[in-house]
């Protein structure tokens, strides 16, 4: 099918153009006579592009001269371990809030490497929806090493907007559903890592930002392929790179570029969830249970008034050419997941499908 808008929450869509262009040089790439995926990656072609991709990603951030920027693997969950490995200590406390599944995990797996993770606040479920814990109430240690949250939880769809301005420690973020997705003050945060299945490019790979003055004395067990120190100091190739997600990143941040930058990209990603929170807000029959102040720009759940026709609201959808609207497989339900990617026409799309659909009943 051509005209399949694709809202799944990652891997997820990616730009058309880049797909394209991807499929038009899969075989001879710059004329190599090979893809990108056979050639070295100390190839001087292949080296060039991926410091281009790294410029261009620092271009779009506005990074920090004084920030590391790195290409990893493993993914966002990689760094879950990475993180308290390389910044803090054994007998470290690191303090993070616990606003969704995925701080969860974060939060799980930094318990085996540092001597206490302090959660500092969470969810409430409120009379009139979700929030998080306001920033007056959060439980916040004297010396953490740092402040860990993730700005955007996929899986929830509840957002933190506003960057903790006030926090001694170092500012850690996941956010690997939301980094690229608008303008962002790389400058305020520590460490920001995403995996990049959503708006970056394929998955199992990851893009690290980190201030230079954090990297002082990993711990001695961490894995050399997860060491900051020694990847920036091998640019992101001490052990061999995952060359073809590399460029294709390299794709969508040249991509990013030409569309205007974050600035567009922020505008037309408000605009979308604006859009369908709209519809869904003065709907009976389809509900977001997320208070506005906390809503997601990218990953918009939703709930029918009857549970039972969820079956069939995913069915006709994907008849209909909207795929990957099903829930996370915790929660439940719907959610549509408005990535860089997901044209405009796509939300228009799904909401004329929600409103027939309704009709129809
Ligand atoms: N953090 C967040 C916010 C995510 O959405 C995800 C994946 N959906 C992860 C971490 C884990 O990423 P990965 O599967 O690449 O390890």
């Amino acid at each position: 099918m051509t005209d399949l808008f694709n809202f799944s929450a990652g891997p997820a869509m990616l730009p058309k153009e880049v797909m394209q262009q991807a499929q038009q040089e899969l075989l001879n790439w710059q004329g190599q006579g090979v893809s990108v995926m056979e050639l070295s990656h100390r190839d001087p072609a292949y080296v060039k592009m991926a410091r281009q991709a790294e410029q261009d990603l620092r271009d779009l951030l506005a990074v920090p001269d004084d920030y590391e920027v790195l290409f990893l693997q493993g993914g966002g969950r990689g760094q879950f371990a990475a993180v308290p490995q390389n910044i803090a200590s054994k007998s470290a406390t690191v303090d993070y809030l616990d606003s969704g599944i995925w701080s969860g995990y974060a939060i799980r797996e930094a318990e085996k490497f540092v001597n206490r993770v302090n959660v500092v606040g969470g969810q409430q479920q409120q009379a009139n929806g979700k929030a998080l814990t306001p920033r007056s109430d959060w439980k916040l240690s004297e010396d953490a090493a740092y402040f860990h949250y993730c700005p955007n939880e996929t899986v929830d769809g509840i957002a933190l907007h506003q960057i903790p301005d006030d926090i001694a420690a170092p500012l850690v973020a996941d956010m690997s559903s939301n980094l690229l997705s608008e303008p962002l003050d790389v400058s305020r945060f520590g460490v920001i890592y995403a995996g990049a299945q959503k708006n970056i490019g394929p998955s199992g790979f990851a893009v690290v930002l980190v201030k230079r003055d954090l990297l002082g004395t990993p711990q001695t067990e961490l894995s050399s392929i997860m060491d900051y120190q020694i990847q920036a100091k091998s640019s992101s190739m001490y052990n061999t790179p995952n060359t073809f997600a590399w460029y294709l990143s390299g794709l969508v941040f040249k991509w990013l570029k030409e569309i205007g930058g974050l600035q567009e990209m922020g505008r037309r990603n408000h605009r979308k969830a604006e859009l369908l929170y709209q519809y869904l807000d003065q709907s009976e029959f389809y509900r977001n249970e997320v208070q506005p102040e906390y809503r997601s720009i990218m990953n918009i759940p939703f709930q029918l008034a009857d549970k039972k026709q969820e079956l069939r609201f995913l069915q006709q959808a994907q008849a209909q050419g909207l795929s990957g609207l099903k829930g996370h497989r915790f929660v439940g339900g719907m959610r549509a997941s408005l990535y860089n990617a997901m044209p405009e026409e796509g939300v228009h799309a799904l909401i004329q499908f929600m409103d027939e659909f309704q009709r129809k009943l």
